[in-house]
């Protein structure tokens, strides 16, 4: 039978490889989407690193970050991140949570993020800091109670980006595409930022500014236009996701009927 969330697992998989690709994921961090028919689960792959990430390593959850059905192979114990962010934004449709070496000197020292330059504004003016120890006390810092899921999405309210102390950043989106260019453009204006303090000046965007170069992810050729040089850029590398497996389309026949060659 055909696997109709065959589309989305496959792009949910390309988004984890080029955000590993272009160096906002490394062996930790991942990327979730709303169901596209049901906006009471999410799909997020299991317990890998991203850039190994498959489309038959995706599961379905419900928006209390349990498994729909049994798994096979271990989640991510910091899955309630996306689920609670899910619940508590209906407006959501992907998550990102990641610890990119760019933000890290901003949530160890507590450093707000203000947008450099055009595209930076992706992440918001001043997006929040949440910080686990205000509620939780001591703690491993991941984020894996419910409740621990909750308080971040508090702290995110309509914001698109929330910058956690002392552990790393989550991105929320309208969708994966969305979510992937926010989290790649305010990982490059966090750099920049870094950079620019290195001069001893820091002259964000004005608040007009920012408000209208938020837009340009949406309202230009801009996301498409990354999307593809990003998908380009990791099949150079050959980093291309598998077509799926079990869980995917049958390979499609061509007009020659010959089996067309697996991505
Ligand atoms: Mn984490």
């Amino acid at each position: 039978m055909p696997d109709p969330l065959a589309d989305i697992r496959y792009e949910l998989a390309l988004a984890n490889r080029i955000l590993a690709h272009e160096g906002v994921l490394d062996a930790f961090g991942h990327v979730s989407v709303r169901h596209p028919k049901d906006p009471h689960r999410y799909l997020l792959s299991r317990s890998r690193s991203p850039e190994l990430v498959e489309p038959g390593d995706i599961s379905e959850y419900n928006l209390d970050s349990e498994p729909v059905r049994p798994l096979k192979l271990p989640p991510y114990s910091e899955r309630v991140i996306h689920g609670e962010i899910f619940k508590a934004r209906p407006d959501v449709m992907a998550v990102v949570h990641h610890h990119a070496a760019a933000f890290m000197p901003f949530v160890v020292a507590g450093v707000d993020y203000v947008p450099v330059f055009h595209l930076g504004a992706t992440g918001g003016v001043k997006p929040p800091f949440w910080d686990q120890r205000d509620e939780f006390g001591d703690t491993n810092l991941l984020v894996v109670k419910p409740q621990e899921g909750a308080s971040l999405a508090r702290a995110l309210g309509r914001h698109w980006m929330v910058l956690m102390r002392r552990h790393g950043v989550t991105v929320a989106g309208t969708s994966i595409r969305d979510v992937v260019f926010r989290s790649y453009f305010s990982a490059r204006n966090a750099e920049f930022q870094t950079a620019a303090a290195a001069f001893g000046t820091v002259g964000p965007l004005s608040a007009g500014e920012a408000a209208q170069a938020a837009l340009i992810g949406t309202k230009t050729t801009g996301q498409g236009r990354a999307w593809e040089l990003w998908t380009a850029r990791l099949a150079k590398a050959g980093g291309t996701p598998p077509s799926g497996g079990k869980s995917a389309r049958p390979a499609a026949k061509s007009k020659r009927g010959k089996t067309r060659k697996k991505r």
